[in-house]
């Protein structure tokens, strides 16, 4: 990439999220809740968004004259008064104007127009004393965010080809990456998000290079920059030099892969002294077990439903569900796929956004919102009973925190497919499994154990519940210790209570995926995986280089570590006196925590 200005280059640290290297323009997405870009317009273009701009003023006059229309003498004359006076600003104040205005002077989207504007709007407020303006700013953002549902809701002329940009957000949400993505981007950055967010997990899938952590996006990127995103080494460049540049083209090429696909592989991954182990996929998408089976994966080990969920409060009807269901069995047949019932906050499933709670990830969540209000529940549980008809399909219970969930879900799954047998519908007879990814699954895995058909260990969830440390939160990612000697007991733990029942344990989270931790795993006693598409022939080839009885030293040895740290520097120092050429280049240098 050629660069414009000789501004001096900048390194600025980061968490590299997603491996790789990409380099291209930043392009700003914005918005927290719904994300809009920054579009450069053509001159022909500007016209035709004007005309949309305002249909969505119009749009939201009728909305304000809807419910400012309300009899003035009734209990409402507060409401109706408010919303008059959101009906006088978008009527007679200058504020469409403005917003009119940048986007033909600038020739930039009326999303971000209304932004620039409503920014300056804001930053007055900030310096006002007087209250009452305050107030009257408020009104302002008020209709600003009513004007911004209008556009994004209407279909643009204007489409934005990211190709090659870099993605720069604040936070990105996993539909925002599937969208994305269909542009081929270089690269992206976010303030937010750790290592196993979902939306890096998907950037991982994707094969985009990511980095997060980087605070103050709008202070430090200008739209248009040339930036690297090192998302090897953790770092973000700006304005590279030509030597940098010329540097990090070299690294991506090595980065590039071939759209070749392998033959199809048949037989189980196995250690040099002859152990199985099973891998299988995490997919949400068919057409990505393809690719699995190709490097091997023996059916689909986590499909998290919720991807379902395209917009939040926007569930999935019975029929829609049985469709997708079968679709995703019908591509992986005998090996089966195993469902995970929605694992998804309550503001998701009602998408009313006043639901939110303080502490979303310790909320009304999970099972916890099935069985609080079985309504979806139990419509996923009939559409997987039947999708499983003469298919191979099984259900995951994710967040299981004891027995007593596991016997209600047992009490609804049971009722709803008693009622299907009464209403002649045909059903398969899917397994139940528990997903384990609290610690107090962990204490009571035994018992649970010993009431379903098989373990899932969810490490990613493990990692953040045991060590209360939240694994969104880049700020924290210090403390996010995979390899912290609480969590290598609890996955222990699992293993045996899983292998005293007598049923399979499937290890679900990143750790799985990860070459890092994949020989610890398996000297845990660990049999099968399930990970990425991506991490499949990478992992596939480690195992086939290892041997068990290497590994059995190797774990005595990491059972006494004290710490994380500690841990680390075991296995690094084991995998490279005896398998360094077995680990993809850089990933023995770098932190793994
Ligand atoms: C996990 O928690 O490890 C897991 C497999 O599921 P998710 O990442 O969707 O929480
Ligand atoms: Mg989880």
């Amino acid at each position: 990439m050629q660069q414009t200005a000789t501004k001096p280059e900048r390194r600025i640290p980061a968490l590299a999220v997603s491996r790789g290297v990409g380099i291209g323009r930043v392009v700003f997405l914005q918005g927290e809740k719904r994300h809009f870009f920054r579009i450069d317009l053509e001159e022909s273009q500007i016209d035709a968004e004007i005309l949309r701009f305002r249909s969505a003023v119009t749009e939201c006059t009728l909305q304000l004259n809807e419910i400012a229309s309300h009899d003035p003498h009734d209990s409402n004359q507060p409401v109706a008064s408010i919303f008059g006076v959101h009906l006088l600003i978008i009527e007679e104040s200058s504020l469409v104007e403005k917003i009119e205005s940048v986007i033909r002077d600038r020739g930039v989207n009326a999303e971000w127009s209304l932004k620039v504007v409503t920014d300056k709007y804001l930053a007055k407020q900030n310096s006002v004393a007087d209250l009452h303006f305050r107030e009257k700013y408020l009104d302002i953002e008020d209709v600003a965010e009513r004007l911004m549902t209008a556009l994004i809701g209407s279909p643009s002329m204007v489409q934005l080809t990211y190709s090659g940009a870099v993605v720069v957000a604040r936070e990105l949400r996993p539909s925002a990456i599937l969208e994305i993505n269909n542009s081929n981007p270089a690269a992206l950055i976010t303030e937010r998000g750790g290592w196993t967010s979902h939306t890096s997990i998907l950037a991982r899938e994707f094969m985009l290079p990511m980095a997060s952590g980087i605070r103050n996006l709008e202070r430090t990127f200008s739209h248009g920059d040339c930036v690297i995103v090192d998302g090897v080494n953790g770092q973000v460049i700006i304005d590279p030099d030509t030597d940098t540049l010329a540097h990090y083209d070299k690294i991506t090429a090595a980065y590039t892969v071939s759209n070749d696909l392998p033959d199809v592989i048949s037989e189980k991954a196995t250690t040099l002294d002859g152990v199985e182990i099973a891998i299988r996929a995490n997919v949400d998408i068919p057409e990505a077990y393809q690719l699995a089976r190709h490097f091997g994966a023996e059916g689909i080990g986590l499909f998290r439903s919720e991807s379902l969920i395209t917009r939040p409060g926007k569930i999935p009807s019975e029929d829609e569900q049985i469709l997708a269901y079968n679709q995703m069995a019908e591509i992986v047949g005998k090996a089966g796929v195993k469902i995970r019932t929605f694992d998804i906050g309550f503001d998701q499933l009602t998408g009313d956004g006043l639901s939110s709670e303080l502490n979303p990830s310790l909320g009304l969540r999970s099972i916890r919102f099935s069985l609080q209000d079985s309504t979806y529940f139990r419509t996923q549980i009939r559409a997987i009973f039947r999708a499983a008809f003469k298919q191979s399909i099984d259900i995951v219970l994710p967040m299981i925190s004891g027995v007593s969930e596991i016997l209600q879900s047992r009490t609804i799954i049971d009722e709803e497919r008693a009622s299907l047998a009464r209403e002649g519908i045909e059903i398969g007879s899917p397994k139940l499994g528990a997903m384990i990814e609290v610690p107090s699954g962990v204490f009571t895995a035994r018992e649970i154990a010993r009431r379903v058909d098989f373990l899932c260990l969810g490490t990613n969830d493990l990692v953040q519940y045991l060590l209360a440390v939240d694994r969104d939160n880049d700020s924290v990612a210090d403390w996010y210790q995979t390899l912290h000697p609480a969590v290598i007991r609890a996955i222990s733990e699992v293993i045996s209570a899983a292998k005293s029942a007598g049923i399979p344990l499937l290890i679900c989270g990143e750790m799985a995926g990860s070459a890092f931790y994949v020989p610890l795993l398996i000297g845990l006693g660990a049999r099968e995986l399930s990970m990425n598409v991506n991490s499949i022939h990478q992992i596939r080839r480690l195992i086939s280089g290892i041997s068990l009885s290497h590994l059995n030293e190797l774990i005595e040895r990491v059972k006494t570590c004290e710490t994380a740290d500690e841990t680390e520097t075991v296995l690094r120092e084991h995998y490279l006196a005896n398998w360094a050429d077995l680990f993809p280049p850089g990933l023995l240098n770098s932190k793994h925590r």
